[in-house]
């Protein structure tokens, strides 16, 4: 029987059936309306006081106060981030770390139609700020951890539970990035499961695969600029900064950077093309050819979501040219957006980059620091069985589709530093619902604990090492 159908008959069945009892869900819905009501916007809310509240959760579970840690770095005092641990048995296991960031993105409550720091269940869905991004994986995690606390659960693997703060901003500072770099021991892993693979639910109502993301692009903005002396336009002169920008611009415009398969987005086409019927599936199947069919990657890439996970993209987001509507423009700059695909670094996009633009009067510059990069996490057997396994334990027939993210989450700072990162929850969302920065946000109030569900049971298969 699955869940969605354990959840659907209400909760006295469900407790009666599930190894969940009515005091696990309470305690999960407790410990995630006190998250999502801590405000942890950056501009006035605390991730300290969520990273507090939190901990004292495990504390009251019984966790010594030795294995639960609040790291605030001393610049940013509202950017705290919780770190607890569940020490293995066996010491010479890697451990698994449980990752979830607890800020929000900015919420103005005049544009919401609820309150959007107070935890509100309407219609099957909760609602608030956070209520999916990231606060339902980390109101998950600290009720696992609570639990394994007071059940006396010692697996082989050591358990290790961060929740860090600057995940939506991580310009202005980035726990993860913060704690790998000056805390590495509290949150070193063998590997790590994160944000970002929802299960998607079809509109129907129905599940159309459980998605897991193993690997994403590297953002990187450049900056391109010219200048020129200028001077009255009332005499145009043939060498005009807007116009050599605009120019290189069209360059930039015309060209695709090449198409490329890694493992991930080779294992997201051959899933998809077993689930997608008629054209679009035989499409998916015939890119995979070698060499691909030329005619059906130009109808997949047409589809920008397809696209973006094919190849590199950049793409032109801002100009500022001129300073005068009389006068020839004297500078003239763009941004380009980039979207790299794993495998090639942000010098190598630049020398593209310099190569189109084909004018040494245009400078090709990092508009910041480029991130450390590095290969996709590897789909081992290892991390890939115990997923498909439970996906199938509690959706029978609901397939596992890999995918690599053209975005970008905290992963981002663990992969390339040894500690591969899998987005993966088991919590199954709409598409109305994955809008998660925007207005209104929600959880449905049946995949929160579906998702717990999964979780569980994945982590006990993750941290028995078998
Ligand atoms: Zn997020």
């Amino acid at each position: 029987m699955g869940v969605s159908f354990k959840f659907g008959i209400g909760l006295a069945l469900a407790a009666c059936i599930m190894s969940r009892s009515f005091a696990d869900e309470a305690s999960l819905r407790a410990i995630y309306k006190e998250l999502v009501e801590i405000n942890t916007t950056l501009s006035v809310g605390s991730c300290t006081r969520a990273a507090e509240a939190m901990g004292a959760r495990l504390e009251a579970a019984g966790m010594p106060a030795s294995d639960i840690r609040v790291v605030v770095p001393p610049e940013f005092p509202t950017q705290g981030n919780l770190v607890a641990r569940l020490p293995g048995t066996a010491s010479g296991e890697g451990a698994l770390l449980l990752l979830a960031h607890i800020d929000v993105v900015e919420a103005n409550p005049e544009d919401w139609e609820r309150d959007p720091f107070t935890l509100i269940e309407e219609g099957g869905y909760f609602y608030g700020r956070g209520s999916a991004d990231d606060k339902a994986m980390a109101a998950i995690f600290v009720d696992l951890m609570a639990t394994y606390v007071q059940e006396g659960y010692r697996p082989p693997r050591t358990l290790k539970l961060a929740l860090t703060c600057g995940e939506e901003t991580a310009a202005h500072f980035n726990g993860v990035d913060y704690l790998v770099t000056n805390h590495r021991e509290l949150i070193d892993a063998e590997f790590a499961i994160n944000e970002g693979g929802l299960g998607r639910l079809e509109p129907d109502g129905t599940r159309g695969y459980n998605a897991v993301l193993a690997g994403e692009k590297v953002y990187q903005d450049f900056w391109l600029e010219i200048t020129n002396p200028g001077g009255h336009s009332s005499r145009p002169q043939r060498d005009n900064a807007i116009y050599r920008l605009a120019a290189a611009i069209g360059r930039i415009e015309a060209y695709e950077f090449p198409i490329e398969f890694n493992a991930t987005n080779r294992a997201f086409f051959e899933s998809l093309a077993e689930i997608e019927t008629g054209p679009l599936g035989d499409d998916m199947a015939r890119i995979l050819a070698d060499p691909p069919d030329v005619d059906a990657l130009a109808r997949i890439t047409a589809n920008p979501s397809y696209n973006s996970i094919l190849h590199t993209t950049c793409v032109v987001t801002m100009l500022d040219a001129g300073h005068a509507r009389n006068a020839l423009p004297q500078r003239a700059g763009a941004n380009v957006n980039c979207r790299i695909f794993p495998g090639h670094t942000q010098e190598e996009i630049r020398q593209t980059l310099i190569s189109l633009v084909a004018d040494d009067g245009i400078a090709v510059s990092f508009v910041h620091p480029p991130e450390t990069v590095g290969a996709p996490p590897p789909l081992t057997p290892e991390i890939v069985e115990p997923i498909r396994r439970v996906t199938e334990e509690l959706w029978p027939g609901v397939p596992v589709v890999f995918s690599m993210l053209a975005g970008a989450t905290d992963a981002r700072f663990l992969t390339p530093r040894g500690i591969p990162t899998y987005g993966v929850s088991g919590i199954f969302a709409d598409q109305a619902t994955r809008n998660a920065h925007g207005l209104n946000e929600r959880t449905r109030v049946q995949s929160l604990f579906e998702g717990r569900e999964f979780l569980d049971r994945l982590i006990r298969i993750y941290a028995r090492g078998d």
